[in-house]
């Protein structure tokens, strides 16, 4: 990486009396401030400097290690030290007037419209960033994430787009296959299910609710319970405040369900829309969305980041570790691509959030733990065909990155089951160790000020039917004998004339 920086320190009067001075600052500088941090032979160069009436100009280059930009900012004290002290010159502010920076890439980066960026180029193998910068952007760190951000468009672009990371870690045996086809087909004939009027939503009726609640049911009595977690109920409207802490603002805006607030509540405001309504019968959405304001965030996406302001800016007792609670209050919202397909993928679903945290240690123990209920369950109630892959950790799928977190412990498995009319698996679960991430994102401390880490599992309702249906049919006669006792008698639903 090359970077390249034209810059002026605008002096309270023309330096010239300082002529001498500023040469010597120079050649130490580019032997010692310029390369401090940098290893033998690298960091940053003044290739050249001058003085213009009120300001000195200066042209730097450097490589990664200490960046342009960065000795830039590293002169302006030294400089205004010597300037001070003999000539009573102050340095009044900085200006830059070029900056670029050079990436070696195979293909160009599309980047035009990143905040700060003024131009971009691609030849023969380098992509040529402009940025258009000021004192205060270096000192937020823009150009850094500017750089970071251009980077990581590099790789995904090497990687051909946004392959996850997948290995396995552990499958079942085949159990028996009670089932090939489609489930959904035969639950839409049952009418155990019907489509709701909303994308991606349905209509579970008594049937199908009966065997939700009885998953609910076995996670409660065989994994909460026994393990000792309390319910809590988690917001389910996210405003953008968590999103930024939780990271998602990084890159889930392709799947939110955005929510508006009216711009007021007077119902005089509203009073042409009712009216417009009521002659028409149309919805007038060009008025409304005249009368609603700005998204203040999105419905429920990934569950448990709502949830951490409970704990935001707080110290908690020695004696609460771990903590173990769990939310099952309402929906999730996904604005899902092409494949919604039956219940298996929805943009509106049912799941259990299970959260916990404490020390590294209990956190990974506690994973577990969860993991050999879940085994019990899948093998001894269920009787599935399932297996459990290593992969891309959620939280950094969801910000869009690829590839693990880089420690063995940090990182999400995934649960999937065989499907068998298709021949294919699908995630019905997950369980993740997300490391200090959410504790640092929300400020959360312990009393004894050891490290916190925090672990999260989402059981997915809708993924655990397709999967139970899919493998075991719908006729109860055929099911497990435990699952059997745990659900009794399935409700007679509705039959339609
Ligand atoms: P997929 O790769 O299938 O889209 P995901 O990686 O997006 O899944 P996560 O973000 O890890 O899923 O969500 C955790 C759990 O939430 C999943 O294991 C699944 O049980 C459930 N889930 C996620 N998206 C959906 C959906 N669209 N419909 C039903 N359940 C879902
Ligand atoms: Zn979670
Ligand atoms: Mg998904």
């Amino acid at each position: 990486m090359y970077f390249h920086l034209i810059g002026f320190f605008v002096t309270s009067a023309p330096a010239d009396r300082a002529d001498s001075l500023i040469s010597d600052l120079v050649l130490t500088a580019n032997e010692t401030l310029l390369a401090k941090g940098a290893p033998a032979g690298k960091g940053a160069k003044i290739l050249d400097w001058k003085i213009v009436d009120s300001k000195i100009r200066v042209e730097i280059e450097s490589d990664r290690y200490v960046r342009a930009h960065d000795a830039f900012i590293r002169l302006k004290k030294p400089l205004a030290e010597i300037l001070g002290k003999k000539y009573h010159i102050g340095i009044r502010g900085v200006e830059i007037e070029s900056f670029v920076v050079k990436f070696p890439s195979e293909n160009p980066v599309k980047a035009a419209t990143i905040p700060h960026v003024s131009k971009i180029e691609f030849e023969s193998g380098e992509t040529s960033v402009w940025m258009d910068i000021g004192e205060s952007e270096i000192q937020k760190r823009i150009p850094d994430r500017i750089i970071t951000l251009i980077e990581d468009k590099i790789t995904a672009e090497e990687y051909g787009g946004k392959e996850e990371h997948w290995s396995l870690l552990w499958a079942s045996e085949e159990k028996t296959i009670l089932y090939r086809e489609d489930p959904t087909t035969e639950l839409v004939k049952r009418n155990w299910i019907k489509h709701g009027a909303a994308r991606g939503q349905w209509i579970y009726g008594p049937e199908a609710t009966s065997v939700f609640r009885a998953f609910e049911r076995i996670v409660v009595a065989e994994v909460l319970d026994f393990l000792g977690y309390q319910e809590m109920i988690f917001p389910k409207l996210v405003s953008w405040d968590v999103w930024k802490r939780s990271g998602h603002a990084k890159g889930v805006y392709p799947e939110i369900y955005y929510v508006c607030p009216p711009k007021t509540r007077d119902p005089e405001f509203w009073e042409e829309v009712a009216d417009y309504y009521k002659v028409t019968h149309e919805i007038p959405l060009d008025l409304i969305r005249e009368k609603i304001d700005d998204p203040i965030g999105g419905l429920c996406y990934a569950q448990c980041p709502p949830f951490w302001p409970f704990l935001q800016g707080k110290t908690i007792s020695d004696e609460t570790f771990p903590v173990r609670v769990f939310d099952r209050s309402g929906t999730s919202h996904r604005y899902e691509s092409g494949g919604i397909h039956g219940i298996e993928r929805v943009d509106e679903f049912h799941r259990i959030e299970i959260v916990w945290m404490g020390t590294p240690e209990q956190v990974v123990e506690e994973s577990e733990r969860i993991q050999e209920r879940y085994r019990y369950i899948f093998e001894e109630i269920l009787e599935l065909t399932w297996r459990k892959a290593w992969v891309t950790p959620w939280f950094m799928a969801q910000e869009g990155l690829t590839g693990t977190s880089g420690s063995e412990k940090v990182g999400t498995i995934d649960y999937e089951s065989l499907i068998p009319y298709r021949d294919g698996w699908l995630e019905f679960q997950n369980i993740s160790v997300n490391g200090d991430k959410y504790p640092t994102g929300f400020n959360v401390k312990s009393q004894s000020g050891s490290e916190l880490w925090s672990g999260c599992s989402g059981v997915g309702l809708e993924r655990w039917a397709s999967t139970f249906f899919a493998q075991k049919g719908l006729d109860r006669d055929g099911w497990p004998s435990a699952f059997r006792e745990i659900i009794c008698e399935l409700p007679e639903g509705f039959v339609f004339l």
